[in-house]
């Protein structure tokens, strides 16, 4: 384009304010498999009425990029549709998306409850920060819904679910849990991140809110950070997207165009990760070097029955308890002899991962002695190359 202009936008020099005010629209219509991704901090209004009108918080416009864009509003509604819910925030990271709801919910003198398998930062989250605010939290039993009720007091304000549970892998009783709280009108959050809106659906379960680290199964590369808040509740929702805002929690178009990209093969993924991780957890159940196996979906793990009445499916994560007869350092050096599963934390990417656990850390003291725990993540390699990388990596444990 050069000089002249037809509304006096354009300008005239063509190196400088020509290609900024750029007059260029490609046609409209276009039809193409992904979204488009758009990128914005500032946001055009058409005038200065349409920018006193601006109205951020219904998100029927647009108004500043932290506020979203098409492309974030699209990767929310999809993930709403997921979690079966209504409307979804995003925020740069699934511990960001706990921080969230914590802080929306939370105040001075109020209580959180959180179950014993909870994710390890969110304990920390709340043992540092929460306690900092004036929050106070206490552990309950994920498996015994009658406790959790007994706990519940006129402090407690938001109890945090997680099905099944970090590292060793507790399948919660729902129904129970859920159930105690809404009798005592009680907020519950559950950390949807292992049924990643595929296992079950969380709102069937009548939970209020559904956290996901959509860094692991959504994403499925391995390659993005992202975490996302889903309600039902409009009245919820407005007090998390204005907590949302406060904190100037965003996520950038690039990321949210991976996980929009990913999204449509999520569910043959999960079934492949389930599939292989529950052959590879039965594989196990054979060999004498370990006395447990956490899965969920196996008959006898804990939490099983209420596994086996609210879902569908499992994710491809397990752990495994070795024998007490084997030390740290023996598990640790069976962890370095591995050559397909590679160490190192999350899950839900093409990659088989390993990570050894001390349940003395992860659980207090009354766990001593019962040996050391592997967490698996089943990635997408073939089952019998990652049986066959286990067993030779076993062969450097004493017999
Ligand atoms: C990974 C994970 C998170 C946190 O997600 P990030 O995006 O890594 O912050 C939260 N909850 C569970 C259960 C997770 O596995």
């Amino acid at each position: 384009m050069s000089g002249g202009s037809d509304d006096g936008r354009h300008g005239d020099d063509p190196l400088t304010t020509g290609l900024i005010h750029h007059r260029y629209e490609p046609p409209a219509g276009f039809g193409a498999v992904p979204p488009a991704v758009y990128k914005a901090s500032t946001v055009i209004f058409r005038n200065v009425a349409a920018l006193r009108a601006r109205n951020w918080k219904e998100k029927t416009g647009y108004t500043y990029g932290l506020h979203g864009t098409p492309t974030t509003f699209t990767l929310e509604e999809r993930i709403a549709t997921l979690e079966g819910g209504r409307r979804t925030l995003l925020a740069p990271s699934g511990l960001a998306a706990i921080v969230l709801v914590n802080l929306t919910l939370l105040k001075s003198g109020d209580e959180v409850l959180l179950p014993t398998n909870v994710y390890g930062p969110g304990k920390e989250l709340a043992r540092q920060e929460l306690a900092r605010l004036g929050v106070t939290h206490r552990l309950y039993d994920p498996l015994d819904a009658a406790a959790l009720a007994a706990m519940i007091g006129p402090q407690t304000k938001l109890v945090w679910l997680e099905a099944a549970g970090s590292v060793t892998m507790e399948f919660p009783d729902l129904a129970g849990l859920v159930g105690a709280c809404r009798a005592r009108g009680v907020t519950t959050a559950l950390d949807n991140t292992w049924g990643a809106g595929v296992a079950f659906s969380p709102f069937d379960q009548g939970v209020d809110i559904s956290v996901h680290a959509l860094t692991k199964y959504p994403s499925g590369g391995g390659d993005v950070l992202m975490g996302s808040v889903t309600t039902r509740d409009e009245a919820l929702h407005q007090r998390l997207t204005m907590t949302h805002m406060h904190l100037g929690l965003g996520v950038g178009a690039n990321d949210v165009e991976f996980v929009l990209r990913s999204l449509p093969t999520l569910a043959l993924r999960y079934a492949a990760h389930d599939a292989a991780a529950r052959r590879l957890a039965a594989w196990w159940q054979t060999r004498p070097e370990v006395v447990q196996v956490l899965h969920p979906a196996l008959a006898g793990a804990p939490g099983h029955a209420h596994w086996a009445a609210s879902c569908r499916a499992a994710a491809g994560l397990f752990s495994v308890v070795f024998d007490a007869r084997f030390t740290q350092t023996q598990v640790d050096a069976f962890v370095d002899a591995l050559r397909l599963f590679r160490i190192g934390y999350s899950w839900g990417g093409p990659m088989s991962l390993a990570v050894p656990y001390d349940l003395t850390v992860l659980r207090g003291p009354a766990s001593a002695g019962q040996g050391t725990l592997v967490r698996f993540s089943v990635g997408l390699e073939a089952v019998e190359d990652l049986q066959a990388d286990l067993e030779q990596a076993l062969a450097v444990l004493p017999p």
